[in-house]
């Protein structure tokens, strides 16, 4: 196995060389090519704002007979990538055999995957498995919103005695309808903060979000939070990726993403703990923000719902025309109402406009 050169305090170096700005980890979510891994390398090392090279080699996959990876071919080209470059690359690692190929092509930061941390069997092997070596590992939080297993998952590494050990904040499953892919729940990634406050945190936008429109508002939530950098998917074709096509930018998209950010506020290297008020005023914020996308998609498919019933309705008898039953069932709404505490007068002027918009369906 090759010793690691560049790694052992790679990323504090790299946060310190940075002069203040946020650390840019930037990459295709998958090697597909040798021709995509290297000119999409080009043109992030062109556009200078980028410090480190991602991409998946070996994919977790949620369903089987997806593209899951190009494996060893994939590391010969991050090889590459480096000799070209001189940028530091990064892969995911998510059992002992992909540990030691990374390690033995000379990969200077291995993450380990939000399917890979929810398992402590999974971490304790891989970190067994690196023990004695130097490498840099970052760690992104679990799929499920479990503070402990992330920070368990940073212990076991160090106590196998890794020293460059890092976070990665790229939010939890959830299965409520939510604007983003996962859910940022930036409590969890604070609270992890405080516990480990040693340990640097980049925040992984492009898997919060999911999709591309949103990348810059996370970004920039994360480093107003004081995070340390940015993990961000970018691939020189977007639409045409093999994985993860809807969330990924262009080189390009990436660079002026990144000089959109305002980094007032950042001061790296800061606690990144807001006032009790300021983080209480962003937690409601965000918790309006899912209950009105819930309150849209439980309007749609009331509309849907509607609209099928309407196909059923004998003439003269389409929902929200007053008969006996519609006035049953609004006596049910009010009472429901009055014992969730809203009020008689807020609850019928919602429905006589819901009616009014499904009897309008109907008849359309
Ligand atoms: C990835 O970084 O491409 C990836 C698979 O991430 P996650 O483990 O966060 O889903
Ligand atoms: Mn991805």
């Amino acid at each position: 196995m090759k010793s690691n050169q560049t790694s052992g305090t790679l990323l504090s170096t790299l946060l310190q060389s940075n002069g203040g700005a946020p650390l840019i980890i930037g990459g295709p979510c998958s090697a597909e090519t040798e021709e995509q891994v290297l000119e999409t390398a080009r043109r992030i090392k062109a556009s200078g704002k980028v410090q480190v090279y991602r991409s998946g080699i070996w994919k977790p996959r949620t369903r089987p007979n997806s593209f899951e990876g190009v494996g060893t071919d994939g590391l010969r080209w991050l090889q590459q990538v480096k000799e070209m470059t001189g940028m530091p690359v990064a892969t995911e690692v998510a059992n002992v055999r992909h540990v030691a190929e990374a390690l033995e092509f000379g990969i200077d930061i291995l993450w380990i995957g939000a399917r890979t941390s929810v398992n402590p069997f999974s971490v304790q092997e891989i970190a067994d498995a690196l023990a004695g070596t130097d490498v840099t590992v970052m760690v992104k939080n679990p799929i499920n919103p479990d503070l402990a297993l992330w920070i368990g998952a940073i212990e076991r590494l160090a106590k196998a005695g890794i020293k460059d050990l890092g976070a990665i904040h790229r939010g939890f499953s959830t299965d409520s309808k939510m604007a983003y892919r996962n859910a940022p729940k930036w409590k969890i990634a604070m609270n992890f903060r405080k516990e480990m406050p040693e340990i640097p945190m980049v925040c992984d936008p492009s898997h919060i979000a999911g999709r591309r429109d949103v990348l810059q508002e996370i970004s920039q939530k994360a480093l107003d939070l004081g995070m340390h950098g940015l993990m961000i998917e970018s691939h020189i074709n977007p639409d045409a990726a093999w994985s993860d096509a809807k969330q990924q930018i262009t080189p390009e998209v990436l660079a002026s993403l990144i000089s959109s950010l305002d980094l007032k506020k950042n001061g790296i290297f800061a606690s990144g703990l807001h006032s009790p008020e300021e983080e209480l005023l962003d937690e409601l914020r965000s918790e309006m923000d899912n209950l009105d996308h819930e309150l849209l998609e439980l309007l749609s498919n009331r509309a849907k719902v509607s609209g099928k019933l309407g196909a059923f309705a004998p003439q003269g008898q389409l929902q929200g025309v007053h008969n006996e039953r519609d006035k049953v069932l609004m006596g049910n709404l009010v009472r429901k109402a009055l014992a969730e505490g809203l009020e008689e007068n807020f609850i019928q002027s919602i429905f006589a406009v819901l009616n009014e918009y499904s009897v309008k369906g109907q008849e359309a």
